[in-house]
């Protein structure tokens, strides 16, 4: 697909920037209708107009999200055509998935003890009753679950990890038969074309999502919430900071010698897709949209890197369930010790691994975290209400770790496109849909 001119260019308000307004107007005007709580807005406007845009928009992302997989994946195993270099890359890539999340993991406990957040705080009041439970999952039931029994159970459950396996099992089975599968290859690398000019078609749409959603999530949540667990969100928001800016700056710098700056400027939009869904699956088009468009990264690479990230390396998760667990730990006065910390660690890379990226679902892993450990898990009730805005941050950097690790992994390979990275104009999105015929239309 050859890009549009971006809009900026043209004198207009680039798309990335209309996203961060529309993000910003919608926590003013969010906070506003929690300040107002009126019947009308809250029960029409809320939780009517702008519940049912927001929704439409996440379903958006969603209803590409297995496609866009399965026909990048075919491109990508066939693309890269060397069942050795695919093992490498997929091997590369499991590997610093679960480094970075242990770092990210490790470093958040660490600056949990010197903060040193809920000391002193008083139970009085606390509902425990929302709290869900989650049992911790085998190691083997993890691993055995990744093969389908039902390819079409896995695709229509949008269950990533057997998609992915699936996919490049068929993948592999279609180098196997050389020329005779061409016309099928070809199909699907057109397939995928079409998919990516349908993400660009709901990117235009971002900003009215990306308002209504973030408007909804500040009408709901109350500044109130944040005020007893100031100390928590304050230490949680600075690691995952920390972790951005710092750890995974470095190691893209590091391993990849690429420039972190350009690399943080070109995630903008994505992060801001993940910030407003809480999704690190819905996101996949977009995250795989900028890596591929953006930074110049070999398709063949990210069709597989970012699908499986976005399952199994949760670092801003992972960040969460440290901070979490040393402020409960504080709370309730008890030593978790050296050995209570490593169980924690390796308990969250695990959850990472076994669980998708969907809203919230870092709080139930957070239950078999603290079962682990010995910590009542009623605590969690007490982070119960600032945790939707915590999970929006926390995935926004979820989604920047599987790109960097992709975009490392292919540095690694010869395969990031320096032109197109170093152009700080590459696959912009245009806001107007280009038909044929000189028929375009504003949306
Ligand atoms: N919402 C996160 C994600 O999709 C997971 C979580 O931390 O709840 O990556």
């Amino acid at each position: 697909m050859t890009d549009p001119k971006p809009s900026g260019s043209s004198g207009k308000f680039s798309l990335t920037g209309q996203i961060m307004v529309a993000m910003a107007l919608g926590i003013v005007v969010g906070v506003i209708f929690n300040t107002i709580q009126s019947d009308f807005i809250n029960t029409h406007i809320v939780g009517g107009f702008f519940a049912m845009i927001g929704a439409m928009f996440v379903n958006a992302l969603k209803m590409l999200v297995v496609p866009l997989v399965f026909f990048s994946l075919i491109g990508g195993v066939t693309g890269i055509g060397d069942v050795r270099v695919l093992g490498r890359v997929g091997g590369k890539s499991f590997g610093l998935y679960l480094f970075t999340t242990a770092c990210a993991i490790a470093m958040a406990i660490v600056l949990a003890e010197i903060v040193g957040p809920g000391a002193g705080f008083v139970m009085d009041g606390i509902d425990t009753s929302m709290v869900e439970r989650a049992a911790a999952p085998s190691v083997w039931s993890v691993f055995a679950n990744i093969v389908p029994t039902n390819p079409i159970a896995a695709f229509a459950n949008g269950d990533m990890l057997q998609v992915i396996f699936y996919t490049v099992v068929l993948g592999v089975a279609i180098l196997m038969m050389g020329d005779a599968s061409k016309p099928f290859v070809a199909a699907c690398s057109y397939m995928n074309e079409l998919m990516m000019q349908v993400v660009s078609i709901v990117m235009i749409f971002a900003p009215y999502g990306v308002f209504c959603l973030i408007a909804k999530t500040f009408a709901e949540q109350g500044i109130g919430l944040f005020l007893p667990v100031l100390g928590y969100v304050f230490t949680l928001v600075l690691a995952l900071l920390i972790h951005l800016y710092g750890t995974l700056s470095l190691l893209l710098k590091l391993l990849s010698g690429l420039n972190p700056i350009t690399f943080m400027k070109k995630m903008r939009a994505a992060q801001v897709f993940a910030f407003s869904t809480a999704s690190s699956n819905a996101t996949i088009p977009v995250t795989y949209r900028a890596v591929t468009k953006r930074m110049g990264v070999d398709k063949g690479v990210a069709s597989f890197c970012i699908p499986f990230g976005a399952t199994i390396n949760m670092d801003g998760t992972a960040i969460m369930q440290g901070v979490a667990t040393v402020f409960l730990a504080n709370v309730y006065g008890i030593d978790l010790g050296l050995g209570g910390y490593l169980t924690v660690i390796g308990m969250a890379v695990l959850a990472s691994i076994g669980t998708a990226g969907v809203p919230g679902v870092g709080l139930v892993m957070l239950t078999m975290v603290l079962t682990q450990v010995g910590l009542p898990i009623e605590g969690i009730a007490i982070i119960l209400g600032v945790d939707r805005l915590m999970d929006m941050i926390r995935t926004a950097v979820n989604i920047t770790g599987d790109a960097i690790v992709t975009t490392i992994v292919a540095k690694g390979e010869g395969k990031v496109d320096m032109a197109v990275f170093n152009d700080p104009d590459a696959g912009l999105v245009d806001d107007t849909p280009h038909l044929p015929h000189g028929t375009a239309t504003h949306p």
